[in-house]
């Protein structure tokens, strides 16, 4: 309850920026990222006298390189509350490729205990406060993927949603790392519908959650793409920029959001804007060589939030 009146004060948008740590065997140079604190932080950016320059950026949070999954998501845990409450609530996260985007949504290869993320938490905290508020509402949850024609599956427990996760997460860790990943060229959402009833006053309820691994944000150097990879690659870089515009225009409370400009935003209308809430997590390297990339997706986040 306190949690919405503060998130109806500020507006239903919250952005959320975390940086990955240096990965084992890459070159362990300095970071790119200066301080950090709680809702700030400081990219250093070369400069051609040599002399290094500053840019500062705040978000609604900020998540620096040694912050753990469960950290991560107890800022997150009472989004999906609301999606018992009736809401519906997206959650995205954004970021170049490589810059940690899976591993906050899903995790790393191996998952353990510790380190499942976003999409698990959400999914197993959905079916414990269901199950703690049974006395008091009845609920019907339903996965189903966002996409034209996709079925919806009944699910009954979180291990039903885990078995079906896994199958695409299998695909994807199968699949290379490198810039050319097909997991880095496509979205990923998965979806899950929330019936309840209120047993004390025969209100129904109806909330949904989206949660998308977006394409890789990262630009593409039209010298080095042709013909459908070129294609494929401003058709990404098209519909990102146009969430950013329908976020922003969210954010401003513009008359008009632009949600036909591209099928992400047609997918999500009705769970983008008006009483649905939104969170964005944008990621960052602190690698000095994707500091152009830092500065690009930081601004875009900055933009919308
Ligand atoms: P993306 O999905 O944005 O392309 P990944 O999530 O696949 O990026 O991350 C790239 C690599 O970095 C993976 O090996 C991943 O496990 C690792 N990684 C990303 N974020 C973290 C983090 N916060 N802590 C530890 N390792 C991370
Ligand atoms: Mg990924």
């Amino acid at each position: 309850k306190l949690y919405n009146q503060v998130q109806d004060l500020k507006g239903n948008i919250r952005v959320y920026c975390r940086v990955r740590p240096f990965l084992s065997g890459q070159p362990n140079r300095t970071s790119a990222v200066g301080d950090i604190d709680e809702r700030t932080i400081t990219i250093l950016t070369p400069s051609k006298s040599g002399k290094e320059g500053k840019k500062l950026f705040t978000f609604n949070k900020v998540f620096g390189p040694a912050s753990s999954q469960e950290e991560v998501f107890a800022d997150t845990q009472p989004l999906i509350r609301s999606v018992l409450d009736g809401y519906n609530v997206c959650i995205f996260a954004y970021g170049q490729t490589g810059s940690g985007k899976t591993h906050t949504m899903t995790g790393p290869a191996e998952l353990t205990k510790e380190s499942v993320g976003v999409n698990y938490r959400a999914l197993s905290d959905l079916f414990l406060i269901s199950e703690q508020r049974k006395n008091t509402c009845s609920y019907d949850i339903s996965n189903g993927f966002n996409v034209p024609n996709a079925n919806l599956v009944p699910v009954t427990s979180t291990s039903d949603v885990i078995y079906l996760m896994n199958l695409g997460h299998k695909n994807r860790a199968a699949s290379s790392t490198s810039m050319n990943d097909r997991s880095s060229r496509s979205h990923s959402c998965l979806t899950v519908h929330v019936q309840g009833k209120d047993l004390t006053c025969g209100t129904v309820l109806r909330g949904c959650m989206h949660l998308v691994d977006l394409a890789g944000s990262e630009r593409v150097d039209k010298s080095e793409v042709v013909g459908d990879r070129l294609k494929e690659a401003q058709h990404i870089n098209k519909s990102l920029s146009a969430l950013g515009d329908v976020i922003f225009s969210l954010a401003q409370k513009h008359p008009h959001v632009p949600y036909r400009n591209s099928k992400l935003t047609q997918l999500l209308q009705d769970s983008l804007g008006g009483q649905a809430k939104t969170l964005m997590f944008v990621h960052i390297s602190p690698q000095p060589d994707a500091v152009g990339e830092t500065i690009s997706t930081l601004k875009f986040a900055e933009r919308v939030s």
